[in-house]
């Protein structure tokens, strides 16, 4: 798997202070957890995640990686997120939305300007001043609309996208 975002040389160091600040120490899982999330936008799924795991850290098993996930995503290092399938778990931890593919179930992160009309609508109508928004879109991503032909209906083969990237520029 390519690193996505490259890491500040401190983020180890970081990472280690938010944990002992807590009174927790930065395992050799967490930090193996940490690196296989942050360098994917799959936004994977515990099962992915501990998959990925295993290969560097072969006698781990699935308790210890969800227990993990979820003291991680407790301490703000990433985040969960239901999903229909379970929950997910992202590696940014900076605000954006999703679109999720209900095709090949692909989750995409989206740039969090999407939702700014959004806001000022409903200031408008409602008088709300919004401090944050999360905004969950479905759809049918760019790869699926292009392979799904005039009939539109999902296909259960498509998943199979779920394995690749998606686009970024
Ligand atoms: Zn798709
Ligand atoms: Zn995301």
């Amino acid at each position: 798997m390519r690193p996505k975002r490259p890491q500040a040389a401190d983020a180890g160091a970081r990472t280690r202070d938010t944990l002992r600040a807590r009174g927790l120490r930065l395992t050799e899982p967490r930090r193996i957890i940490l690196d296989v999330v942050r360098a994917t936008d799959a936004h994977p799924s515990a099962a992915l995640v501990y998959r990925l795991v295993r290969r560097r850290l072969p006698g781990v098993s699935l308790a210890t990686v969800y227990r993990n996930l979820r003291v991680l995503a407790a301490q703000g290092l990433l985040t969960e997120r239901p999903d229909v399938a379970g929950m997910r778990f992202d590696g940014n931890t900076t605000a954006h939305d999703h679109f999720t593919c209900v095709v090949c179930g692909r989750i995409y992160d989206v740039p969090p300007r999407a939702g700014g009309g959004v806001r000022r609508a409903l200031r408008s109508t409602t008088g709300f001043e919004v401090l944050d928004h999360r905004i969950e879109f479905y759809g049918r991503c760019a790869r699926c609309r292009r392979g799904g032909g005039s009939s539109g209906n999902p296909s259960p083969t498509r998943r199979t996208y779920a394995r690749q990237k998606p686009q970024r520029d």
